[in-house]
């Protein structure tokens, strides 16, 4: 599944194609991906229209035109790749876009659990509602990550970790190795996370997020392999799905337990309850 990096990398890599760009053709292969897409609204917004702007939120990526902008997000298995004309490549191209001059960006979706959806200007869409301040932004800071968690009665940092209201976009893969990075046992209580842990957490989260996006290189050629498969997590991981491997810190074998019915993976000496 896309996670984060991967959707920031995206949008470093559309942005020299998009932006200030004239999208001049747009067609669309099917009618609904994970939502009904709104053909006729993203086409009148679209068509002839130049891309402002391109932002993220979360794993969303929003393409900005004058009236609205195009909300992206790549569910499952979703990904954009560049080809030559407008004509589909693959049985499971469902958007194909042709940005002036002759940039043509196919989307390709073999799950259909990503959408394709139009957010008029001056309006919030409901799935933008309540997602968490972004981690990669400057806006997160340790002191408002320990009120927040404060009021949490049960919750575990891991699953606070995950949770994209309280903090945007953040996946198992990197919840897992950020709490092994911080030291920070994955059942920890959130709300008994102190100031330093804190500082410790956030600052490990950016810098493995930051180390993923630099792994995932920025052009969309790069991103993806000839076989489709997408080339993140490139950068080594620690402890995610190396269970009773030896700990790179203290050999002891890393375990793996359940979290809100997702695996997570850490090492019991070295992270601290
Ligand atoms: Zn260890």
């Amino acid at each position: 599944m896309p996670e984060l990096p991967e959707v920031e990398t995206l949008k470093q890599a559309l942005t020299p194609l998009v932006l200030n760009k004239r999208l001049s053709e747009l067609n669309f292969l099917r009618k609904n991906l994970r939502f009904p897409i709104p053909a006729t609204k993203i086409r009148k917004g679209l068509i002839n229209q130049t891309i402002a702007k391109i932002t993220r939120r979360g794993k969303y990526i929003l393409l900005h035109a004058p009236d609205g902008a195009l909300l992206i997000h790549l569910g499952m298995s979703g990904r954009f790749t560049q080809a030559p004309s407008m004509k589909p490549l693959e049985k499971h191209t469902h958007a194909v876009f042709k940005f002036d001059p002759e940039v043509f960006l196919h989307y390709i979706d073999p799950r259909r659990f990503g959408c394709l959806l139009w957010v008029p200007s001056n309006q919030e869409h409901p799935l933008l509602n309540g997602i968490g301040p972004d981690p990669l932004g400057k806006e997160i800071t340790a002191d408002e990550m320990k009120l927040l968690a404060k009021n949490c009665k049960k919750i575990s940092i891991k699953n606070f970790l995950m949770d994209s209201k309280r903090i945007a976009g953040v996946g198992n893969i990197y919840a897992c190795e950020t709490l092994f990075a911080a030291k920070i046992s994955p059942k920890k209580p959130a709300r008994r996370i102190n100031f330093s842990q804190w500082t410790l957490l956030l600052s490990m989260l950016r810098n493995i997020l930051q180390k993923s996006i630099t792994a995932g290189g920025t052009t969309l050629r790069d991103f993806y392999s000839t076989d489709g498969k997408q080339g993140y997590y490139k950068f080594s991981l620690a402890v995610y799905g190396k269970e009773n491997d030896p700990c790179t810190v203290c050999t002891q074998p890393i375990k793996r337990i359940i979290q809100s019915a997702r695996s997570t993976f850490y090492c019991k000496s070295c992270q601290k309850y």
